[in-house]
């Protein structure tokens, strides 16, 4: 999976989820990962995903 924002590769924990933040927008789910949350507020990830 990769990131929607830096196109990064997301790796996954033991637990099998993403390192970073999934969105969904219908049925797509797009992820965002942590270096892009810590970069940018909630609000400009939704606007550049088109949430
Ligand atoms: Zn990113």
């Amino acid at each position: 999976m990769k990131c929607e924002l830096c196109s990064k590769r997301i790796e996954l924990t033991f637990m099998n989820k993403i390192i970073g933040t999934l969105y969904t927008k219908g049925k797509k789910q797009k992820a965002v990962c942590n270096d892009c949350q810590s970069r940018y507020s909630s609000r400009e990830i939704k606007e550049k995903l088109n949430l």
